[in-house]
């Protein structure tokens, strides 16, 4: 049998590495357009912000390590150009040769990924206008940072032998994850960071109040954050060969030595196109839960292919790097005869942004909203990230979203400075198992004081939603209801720091003797800093009669909603 895999990173290194190791009599040819194979490109951000000092630390593989270990003909600098489907051949071109060959093929696997956008904006071709996708590209971009280097930084008004003005304003265009993992290393690295996104949030798989939070831990770091706000045009700078100016179609405009473009990406479908496969209505190639394309010789891993969302069941685009390390791994199963399945995906997710950690896996609000689904329920939590009386604890905000129906766990949302990951990790699991808020309540997780609390994260978000679902904590979202009663149920002291205007101020030791000052024929909303003794403030009021619910999160889901 021989296997011709398209794309040497993530789905296509892995598909090969796992068809040697079930099959070594297979004849394996691996082909990569690019000068490496199976490189880290998670990791350039990182390396453009020097955390990463090294190039080298970003290459897995090389093609000389495929070939000694796995016996796989590695070739890069080679490009395929075509597809005969129906004589199962390929065209291959030797980059720096341009001498083309043929290829046969038993089984195609195609794994090219996806395309960064890049839309017909003036000046987009400009010199320092980048994109960050392969280790090249890193390259270029720290080469041409480094034309103002460190050492004439200062220098720029010295009128002797200094000719070079150091780079200092940088732009990122999109406030996706690659852009914002580019913004902070720049910012790292001593750049002034703009990042200008044309939607009203970053981080647009997030709920727009966490989209909001990545923003603010930008901004607290001295990035700028537009939003709202798209590129019009790149021009150069007057007489500076090397600085630009990036106006927005508001007119704005910011000085820019380097541009990141970062405005998502597309399936690179070029070789599916002639090859005449079938592709989907997301513009990625349709493939089955065995990643068999129209074709049933052609395979199709990775960012270029359309895969099945595992909640909606719609077909959707997820250009992540685990999907396609498990999508090439079930391919090189099927070609060689197992029954291996693709479950599909939920998008999960994680980005580190200065210190902080935001995550997120399974359904937002925003698409609940979208697709008119109403059958759900949210809960809005602040625990600990571990034992609060154990050094170092810091707090951590999550979102959680489930069935009013049955409980069953939608989706999950959370920011912080510690064990963030751990929890959207364990969330995500109990996601593809399909587990309900009840089953949260009593997961058995890791405890000792340093990692968590008795009760973890986890365990909490499914007991405080268990909890409304079952009728013992009613509850409400700020500004739903504004002929609500607002209690406050806080200590004096805090009042002092934050209050909400109009709300009535009962602290909670005192409210079994205060009763008679409440309304019993109106909704009351009670709240507190964080929910906690507004649920017990709660159960005493409806125990006595009275029509109370807690609002969600208290004042500090009120500090992400409040409209600024
Ligand atoms: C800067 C950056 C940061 C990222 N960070 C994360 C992260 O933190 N977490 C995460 O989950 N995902 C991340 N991703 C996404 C992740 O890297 C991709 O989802 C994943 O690499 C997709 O794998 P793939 O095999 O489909 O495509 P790729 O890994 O992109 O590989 C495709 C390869 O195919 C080659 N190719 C294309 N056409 C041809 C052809 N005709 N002939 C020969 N070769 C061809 C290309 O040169 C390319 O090297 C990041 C991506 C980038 C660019």
């Amino acid at each position: 049998m021989k296997v011709v895999i398209v794309g040497g990173v993530a789905g296509g290194a892995s598909c090969a590495a796992r068809l040697r190791r079930l099959d070594e009599s297979a004849e394996i040819v691996l082909v990569e357009r690019g000068p490496y194979m199976s490189y880290a490109n998670c990791g350039l951000p990182y390396h453009i912000g020097e955390v990463i000092e090294k190039e080298s630390a970003l290459l897995v593989a090389s093609a000389e390590l495929f070939r000694a270990q796995f016996n796989i003909d590695a070739r890069v600098l080679t490009e395929v150009v075509d597809v005969d489907p129906t004589a199962r051949t390929l065209q291959l071109r030797d980059i720096e040769t341009g001498e083309v060959t043929n290829e046969s093929y038993d089984a195609l696997v195609l794994s090219p990924g996806a395309k960064t956008v890049r839309p017909p904006i003036p000046g987009i071709d400009l010199p320092g206008v980048f994109e960050v996708r392969t280790v090249p590209d890193a390259r270029t971009i720290k080469e041409w940072i480094a034309r103002g280097t460190t050492f004439l930084t200062g220098m720029d008004s010295y009128s002797g032998w200094q000719t070079v003005r150091p780079k200092k304003h940088a732009v990122v265009v999109g406030g996706g994850f690659i852009g914002l993992e580019t913004a902070e290393n720049l910012a790292h690295v001593g750049f002034d960071v703009t990042v200008v996104e044309m939607a009203d949030q970053v981080l647009l798989p997030l709920d727009p109040e966490f989209g909001r939070a990545a923003a603010d831990r930008l901004e607290q770091n001295g990035v700028h954050v537009v939003l709202g706000d798209g590129v019009a045009s790149f021009a150069q700078a007057g007489d500076e060969q090397e600085s630009l100016v990036v106006t927005t179609r508001s007119g704005a405009q910011y000085p820019a030595d380097v541009v990141i473009l970062s405005l998502g990406v597309r399936p690179d479908t070029t070789l599916a196109t002639a090859a005449g496969l079938e592709l989907g209505e997301r513009g990625g190639i349709r493939v089955d839960d065995q990643m068999r394309t129209s074709d049933p010789d052609i395979y199709a891993v990775g960012d270029v292919i359309e895969v099945k969302d595992v909640q909606t069941g719609e077909p959707t685009l997820m250009a992540l790097a685990g999907p396609a390390n498990r999508q090439g791994r079930i391919a090189a199963e099927v070609i060689c005869g197992r029954d291996s399945r693709f479950r599909g995906v939920q998008g999960t997710a994680v980005i580190g942004l200065f210190g902080a950690t935001l995550a997120w896996t399974g359904q937002n609000e925003k698409s609940l909203l979208r697709r008119g689904d109403t059958d759900y329920e949210k809960v809005y939590l602040f625990p600990n990230s571990h034992a609060g009386y154990y050094p170092g604890a810091k707090p951590t905000v999550m979102k959680v979203l489930f069935r009013t129906s049955d409980g069953l766990l939608l989706g999950a949302q959370a920011a912080g400075e510690d064990g963030v990951d751990k929890r959207i990790g364990h969330l995500a699991m109990a996601i593809q198992f399909g587990a309900t808020v009840y089953d949260l309540e009593e997961s058995e997780l890791c405890y000792a004081p340093p990692f968590g609390s008795a009760k973890d994260p986890v365990n909490f978000a499914g007991m405080v939603a268990a909890d409304v679902l079952r009728g013992d904590m009613p509850l409400v979202h700020w500004f739903t209801n504004p002929d609500a009663l607002v209690l406050d149920v806080r200590s004096d002291p805090e009042l002092a720091v934050e209050g909400v205007d109009g709300a009535v101020h009962i602290p909670l030791g005192q409210l079994r003797a205060r009763l008679d000052e409440l309304p019993r024929n109106q909704e009351i909303h009670v709240l507190c800093r964080s929910a906690q003794r507004a649920y017990y403030a709660t159960r005493i009021l409806v125990q006595n009669g009275f029509d109370a619910k807690v609002i969600s999160g208290g004042m500090l889901s009120h500090a992400m909603l409040a409209p600024r």
